[in-house]
């Protein structure tokens, strides 16, 4: 979930997130239909920022706050997951039912390999059902008498691996399978979890903010799937950590005249009479967070873009000049962004704008999702740059999350700065971010817990560090290590560690010393130009 201080930065930015985060925000619009808490209310543990005047502030253009402002309709019936925000533990241990993320211990699970989802699932979108299948292609890494996958809520009916019945058991976000026939080390298998009821959206304590996952956005006959970072497992059974990616077919049939956008190629479009199904091919591997599907009234909007890359917008219905606009430098960002990274890792790329005011945007792999009133410039230019940093090349675990989003909030200064220049908004912003930080003592970005992880650590503290880096290396070995870090880690994951020693192999020890107190210690370092 995306949380872009992408903007000027400015006090009042910061005062408006402060705000954000003192108020529950997300109104459901409708009242939820069982009697169960909502996910939007859960009051926010972290301190507001510092409301001290910065002496001299860049004017603000724009503000995305990047909080969902807006709630899902329908509300969980279920218990919170069960990860806490205690003391992230050093190394990940990883068993059965997770992989041992420091902040996600239970998020993944070990044992087999993932190569390929086929979800063919049918949506009622008024009543908000769904009746699915997702057919699981994996590959065994150990012998297995049993293996998990992450699923929360709706109703199993039948699970088969390699065509025969398997038993099934359920704990929490826990499906255990245990196969009629145990499966070999390395052998391939395939696991088809047959399924329907009511997604009920996930409420992830690393997003107090807002429920994620499945979202049915009821007044404006809106579904979107939202998921980072535990959603994934509100709609399909799935190995949910970005350390098991695969590829993806999406077979979404819904009743006309209903749109249906997801990640990758629309392959196929099949008119069943009364209902339509979308077949989309998500060629590339992905990670289960990054899955998306928007049912709606959307009208697509086809350009070709650099090196022939389609861009595919959906925009709602009707409003196609209204939005357009906004969404034409892409192709530009994406000649840019690919001029300090390298190519642009997919074929395709586009955007799905929700009729739903917030201030979230996802950067959901090849398609990104924005609130109609999210689409800024900044933000466009945010979610467009995560498909380097965050789709391709992904943090290896939560706490890395600042690979993410430290990066995509600098990167669109760089835009700004490739389009008007340092001075009029990179340097003022940058100036402004370390008197905040510094005032504040924003804590550093890599050793973040549950209770900040979409917070100023990283969206603030995180691209800063990064400016810093560039100040003291100079621009040369600057853009080397951002294109050496990408190329080297594209298509995987990537640790701080990992970023640590590309930046000092490039940069030298100075470099190291200065990222590690920048990203670990609590102590604000000075402003290299101050220095
Ligand atoms: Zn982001």
């Amino acid at each position: 979930m995306k949380k872009i201080l992408t903007a000027l930065l400015i006090l009042s930015a910061l005062l408006a997130l402060a705000a954000c985060q003192e108020e529950p925000q997300a109104e459901p619009t409708e009242a939820p239909a069982a009697e169960v808490e909502s996910p939007t209310e859960a009051p926010p543990t972290e301190e507001p920022p510092p409301t001290e005047e910065p002496t001299a502030v860049p004017e603000l253009t724009e503000e995305p706050m990047e909080e969902p402002t807006e709630a899902p309709m329908e509300e969980p019936t279920e218990e919170p997951m069960e990860e806490t925000a205690e003391e992230p533990a050093a190394e990940m241990v990883a068993s059965q039912s997770g992989l041992g993320d420091p902040l996600y211990p239970l998020l993944g699970n070990a044992g087999y390999d993932v190569q390929h989802y086929t979800i063919d699932l049918e949506a009622e979108p008024q009543g908000n059902t769904i009746a699915a299948t997702t057919t699981i292609d994996a590959q065994a890494t150990q012998a297995l008498d049993s293996f998990n996958l992450d699923f929360a809520g709706l109703e199993i009916s039948e699970i088969t691996v390699d065509g025969e019945t398997a038993e099934f058991s359920r704990d929490g976000q826990e499906l255990t399978v245990t196969p009629a026939t145990a499966i070999a080390d390395g052998a391939a298998f395939t696991t088809a979890v047959t399924y329907s009821g009511v997604p009920e959206p996930i409420v992830d304590p690393g997003v107090p903010f807002t429920a994620i996952g499945w979202l049915r956005f009821l007044d404006e006959d809106i579904i979107s799937v939202i998921s980072e970072p535990s959603g994934a497992m509100s709609w399909f059974p799935n190995n949910n950590h970005q350390l098991d990616k695969a590829t993806y077919t999406m077979r979404i049939t819904v009743p006309e005249p209903y749109v249906v956008a997801a990640n990758g190629e629309l392959a196929e479009t099949v008119d069943n009479g009364d209902t339509t199904t979308y077949v989309w091919e998500m060629d590339d591997l992905m990670a289960s967070y990054l899955a998306t599907v928007n049912i709606g009234a959307f009208e697509r909007d086809d350009t070709i873009g650099p090196d022939g890359i389609l861009l595919r917008n959906y925009y709602p219905a009707g409003r196609i000049d209204e939005f357009a606009p906004a969404f034409e430098p892409t192709a530009e960002m994406i000649e840019f962004f690919s001029s300090i990274l390298g190519p642009y890792p997919y074929d395709v790329y586009g955007a799905v704008v929700l009729p739903v005011d917030g201030d979230f945007a996802l950067e959901t792999q090849t398609l990104s999702v924005f609130p109609q009133s999210a689409v800024d410039e900044m933000t466009i230019a945010h979610e467009l740059m995560h498909q380097w940093l965050g789709n391709s090349l992904s943090p290896a675990t939560w706490q890395d999350i600042w690979l993410n989003e430290g990066f995509s909030a600098y990167f669109p200064f760089l835009w700004d700065e490739h389009v008007n220049g340092p001075e009029a908004n990179l340097l003022p912003a940058m100036g402004a971010y370390y008197e905040f930080v510094a005032g504040a003592q924003v804590p550093p970005p890599a050793t973040v817990g549950l209770d900040n992880l979409f917070a100023e650590p990283i969206y603030v503290r995180g691209p800063l560090t990064l400016h810093a880096l560039r100040l003291v290396v100079g621009d040369e070995v600057f853009f080397d290590i951002m294109g050496t870090y990408y190329e080297r880690f594209a298509g995987g994951t990537a640790s701080t560690a990992d970023f640590i020693d590309v930046a000092a192999e490039l940069g030298g020890e100075d470099a190291r010393e200065l990222l590690n107190a920048w990203l670990y210690e609590a102590e604000v370092p000075p402003f290299p130009e101050t220095e």
